[in-house]
């Protein structure tokens, strides 16, 4: 599963980033609107993370552009403007949920499960392919009813594929689902974490 955060302020986009990627998301992080902007039209997100007060496009006007493009990819407002009327302006233009600074990462990541489980048809939350189920929202692997511990990578690479059970899908596929964007696509990473499990 893959979330987008468009937050300038570093320190906090590394702290959820990295809160994130311990809960086994492949998280993307642009620190301004029109980079965030163009992200969440041009690839396939699960949800965004929005902050409003943003460099060059700020975060309603982000909004607004993603709501015309995807109107289901659920969108939480992150801000430090906490009065009735921003809220409700950003509940009108179609965001999801809305958290103030300060938060409590705790909160943030029930709040994403949240979204996440209302925004996937209930058979979509857990995958099955033989005795292997992984459940996206409780980010739990299990095999034959025995838990399986996995890192964030091998994690996000197991829903992918299964995910794609049956289907074709190409090193460069992979790499843009489960790795950043930044990510150099010349790399055999692939292959390494494909070979850690067999
Ligand atoms: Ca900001």
């Amino acid at each position: 599963m893959r979330i987008l955060i468009a937050e300038d302020e570093e320190a906090l986009a590394k702290f959820v980033r990295q809160g994130l990627e311990g809960e086994h998301y492949a998280v993307d992080v642009f620190s301004d609107g029109e980079q965030a902007r163009v992200a969440a039209a041009e690839n396939d997100y699960d949800l965004v993370i929005l902050d409003l007060n943003l460099p060059k496009l700020d975060g309603v006007s982000v909004l607004r552009q993603v709501r015309l493009k995807k109107p289901s990819l659920p969108v939480l407002v992150l801000t430090q403007r906490s009065r009735v009327e921003d809220r409700v302006q950003c509940l009108d233009l179609g965001a999801d949920d809305y958290l103030g600074k300060p938060f409590s990462f705790s909160e943030l990541s029930a709040r994403i499960r949240a979204l996440v489980r209302r925004s996937h048809l209930p058979s979509e939350n857990v995958l099955a392919v033989a005795d292997l189920k992984l459940d996206r929202v409780e980010r739990r692997v299990e095999r034959a009813g025995l838990r399986i511990e996995l890192t964030t990578r091998e994690f996000s690479l197991l829903e992918y594929l299964m995910r794609n059970a049956g289907r074709k899908v190409t090193r460069s596929m992979i790499i843009e689902h489960v790795w950043n964007l930044t990510f150099d696509t010349t790399t055999n990473v692939v292959d390494v974490y494909i070979n850690y499990r067999i």
